[in-house]
């Protein structure tokens, strides 16, 4: 679903991604971990735009996102992502959260969004919250709102960078489940992560990235237990 190729990112002269490669499949689950500024969130900004890449592909369902005629719009719209920092809109409900984007992007019907939303909040148990004051949550029930409000635009791929980094202890938990009951949808899933354990159990591919470059990737068991790179050994090192 997704392939990048000879990926580059440069902000002035500090090279942040150099010469990414690598693949997600229909329905896989991929963690990205790596030391900070290793260029995880450069990475996946790229794949939905957000950032420009100097050179190199980026396709999605097999369109490179790099060409001129592609409706980059279009293609967003089936990318979700959630941030650490949930950025729900303040001013509105958790419903209006959730049927503002399909209302006006996807020139849904009213009737249509709620149902849809109301469908989505249901499954990250947020049902009862649907006409609450989007201030009013904790940060666990933001961020389930904010996937919620991913799932709304019907997503073929979600990305997520680090969304439970903002989260107290107690609450990381909850959020990861509804990840986890995600994953077990088949949704296909690009996942930066501190989280060892979400990237060890749910994840079918774990990439290590280092200063900008993939430098190990693979099966979780195979990663974990037995990783080849020594940038990987002392990464993983710190985490047990
Ligand atoms: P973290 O774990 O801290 O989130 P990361 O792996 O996500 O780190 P990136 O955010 O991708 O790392 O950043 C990689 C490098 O690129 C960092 O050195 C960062 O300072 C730099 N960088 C990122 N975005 C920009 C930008 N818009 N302008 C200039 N430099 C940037
Ligand atoms: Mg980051």
């Amino acid at each position: 679903i997704i392939h990048v190729e000879g990926l580059r990112k440069s902000f002035g002269s500090h090279e942040v991604l150099k010469n990414i490669d690598f693949k997600v499949m229909p329905g896989e689950v991929v963690t990205i971990i790596g030391a900070s500024g290793s260029g995880k969130s450069t990475l996946l900004r790229c794949i939905n735009l957000l950032e420009t890449p100097d050179s190199g592909h980026v396709w999605f369902h097999g369109q490179d996102l790099a060409a001129e005629h592609v409706d980059v719009n279009a293609l967003r719209e089936k990318i979700g992502m959630v941030f650490q920092s949930f950025n729900l809109f303040n001013n509105l409900n958790v419903l209006d959260n959730c049927t503002l984007a399909p209302i006006t992007l996807k020139k849904m019907g009213k009737a249509e969004a709620e149902a849809e939303a109301k469908r989505n909040l249901e499954a990250v148990g947020l049902l009862d919250f649907a006409s609450a004051p989007s201030t009013s949550l904790s940060g666990g029930q933001k961020q389930r709102v904010a996937i919620a409000r991913a799932l709304c635009m019907k997503p073929d791929l979600m990305l997520f960078d680090e969304p439970t980094s903002a989260l107290d202890p107690e609450i990381v938990g909850e959020v990861l489940n509804v990840m986890r009951d995600l994953a077990a949808q088949g949704m296909t899933m690009v996942v930066v992560t501190h989280e060892m354990d979400f990237a060890k159990n749910v994840s079918d591919k774990v990439v290590f990235m280092d200063q900008g470059v993939i430098a190990e990737q693979g099966s979780p068991s195979k990663l974990f237990t037995s990783p080849e790179h020594p940038r990987t050994r002392e990464f993983l090192s710190r985490y047990l």
